[in-house]
């Protein structure tokens, strides 16, 4: 399956939710959830009775939007997430939330996942001391993510990391700001994942 290059709004208004896929202007008034609140389309107003198979569904739909992943990685992720020890769900979310784009983001280092992406293609990090400029790639505890040297002085990045609050990042990593570097102090745990998320409905679609 493609990615989605169409309007992320309508992504965020289609889940009911806001996402936050386009940095700044989520949290603006400008903010598509705030001015229409509804599903798009021409029956985006009339309230839809929801199944439980359709339930699941969204879900689905809305982690993997959040996370910019798409489908076939997906069902790897979860793949994984039921092999390993421990509750399928959060095993799968903790897979997602240790992938080196989004904590990019977590650290303040891009405004929104999706550019967080792009800054990781555009080989902007290095982990460990070693270049990566794999979106995807998997962090591990005590992994360093550092902005390459010749990177350190860009204004958007510098830009981006101040306006980040130390409150806005999760206790299981930490920033130097000075360095613009952050560290892995720990793997994610659940409770660390704000976005609402029933990550038990996913499990329950997968397992049909
Ligand atoms: Fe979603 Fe951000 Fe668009 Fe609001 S501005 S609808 S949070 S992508």
């Amino acid at each position: 399956m493609a990615r989605y290059n169409g309007p992320s709004c309508r992504l965020c208004r289609r889940e009911g939710l806001k996402l936050f896929l386009k940095g700044e202007r989520c949290v603006s008034k400008k903010c598509a959830m705030e001015r229409r609140p509804y599903a798009p389309g021409m029956a985006g107003q009339r309230r839809a009775r929801v199944k439980e198979y359709g339930q699941q569904l969204r879900e689905k739909q809305k982690v993997r939007r959040i996370y910019g992943v798409l489908e076939t990685q997906f069902r790897g992720y979860f793949k994984i997430a039921e092999k390993t020890r421990g509750v399928t769900g959060e095993n799968l979310l903790r897979l997602l939330e240790s992938r080196l784009d989004n904590v990019v983001y977590l650290l303040g280092f891009a405004p929104s996942r999706a550019m967080s992406r792009q800054l990781v293609l555009h080989n902007h990090f290095s982990v460990n001391g070693k270049d990566v400029n794999i979106p995807s790639y998997r962090l591990q505890k005590g992994d360093t993510v550092a902005v390459r040297e010749k990177k350190k002085k860009a204004e958007y990045l510098l830009e981006s990391v101040k306006s980040r609050g130390d409150n806005q990042i999760p206790d299981w990593l930490s920033l130097d700001r000075a360095a613009m570097s952050g560290h892995l102090a720990d793997m994610p745990r659940r409770e660390s994942i704000q976005t609402p998320i029933e990550e038990q409905l996913i499990v329950e679609l997968y397992s049909k």
